[in-house]
């Protein structure tokens, strides 16, 4: 597989720094190569990995809105979500070649739909499912697209939200697993949907680990420290972890050293822009 970042920051976006999203694409390792140069992908099963503010532009570096399988979208927070907006207009209203042929199968909490709805206007309600097939998550779940097998489950964010996995079967190489915290404090349903990914991209949207704090005590945690992404990626048994959305105050170099201390497989930072081979 191949994924591509298309921007990591939080909570909101900065000039070149879009909010949360990637692209993951089908392929064996060895063919990324025109992946990676050129803009199109061709054959591959393409899939949208959230849609934080700024993400639908950079997504356009990559592919066409045409060439997507499905979206998949792990929770209702805006720098997750926001260019659903913005890729309704382009799918329903732009250029008729972006129009799709068959709505574009959505996946996101239950519920996201309704949001979307009640911010784009009454219309809204029997438009959207011209260009988004809508299947809601509400627990554990899973659904195939081509080569690419979505595996979901809830994890801890305050708000409903979701890890995911992604298995391609390779045939010379085994199924590679790529696997997504969304946001996520630490939690064993992420533990779980990580195990043994050959890649597991996971959030740091903490840079102290609030517990020390007596205030924030008394609600629970929401995101990871770096630390905390360590051991995840250590309790799950993953070979590489990639940090994303690093909280303020935090640098790449320190995320990642930090991280490190508790996890001895490599250890990256996502940057947007990036192609990763999974
Ligand atoms: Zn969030
Ligand atoms: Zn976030």
């Amino acid at each position: 597989m191949l994924l591509t970042v298309l921007g990591t920051a939080t909570p909101y976006p900065r000039p070149d720094e879009p909010c949360s999203g990637y692209l993951l694409q089908s392929g064996a390792a060895g063919s990324q190569d025109a992946g990676r140069t050129a803009a199109r992908s061709t054959g591959r099963t393409t899939v949208w990995i959230d849609a934080g503010t700024g993400t639908l532009a950079e997504l356009q570096r990559h592919i066409s809105l045409a060439e997507l399988d499905a979206i998949w979208i792990s929770h209702r927070h805006a720098d997750h979500s926001a260019d659903l907006l913005v890729a309704y207009y382009a799918l329903r209203f732009a250029d008729p070649a972006l129009r799709p042929a068959a709505p574009i199968p959505l996946i996101g909490p239950e519920g996201l739909l309704d949001r979307l709805a009640a911010f784009l206007g009454p219309n809204a309600v029997d438009e959207l499912p011209r260009v988004f097939d809508f299947h809601p998550m509400s627990g554990f779940g899973d659904a195939r697209f081509g080569d690419l097998q979505l595996s979901w489950g809830p994890v801890q964010h305050g708000v409903p939200a979701f890890g995911l996995a992604v298995d391609e079967p390779q045939p010379a190489a085994g199924t590679r697993r790529f696997a997504y915290s969304g946001d996520s404090a630490p939690c064993l349903s992420l533990e779980e949907i990580g195990e043994n990914a050959d890649l597991l991209l996971v959030e740091s949207g903490y840079a102290t680990d609030p517990s020390a704090d007596a205030d924030a005590q008394r609600t629970p945690a929401a995101h990871h420290t770096p630390e905390d992404a360590g051991r995840t990626a250590t309790a799950a048994r993953a070979s590489r972890l990639v940090l994303t959305h690093l909280a303020d105050g935090l640098t790449a170099p320190d995320a990642a050293s930090r991280a490190a201390g508790y996890f001895t497989g490599l250890v990256e930072v996502a940057v947007g822009g990036a192609h990763l081979d999974v």
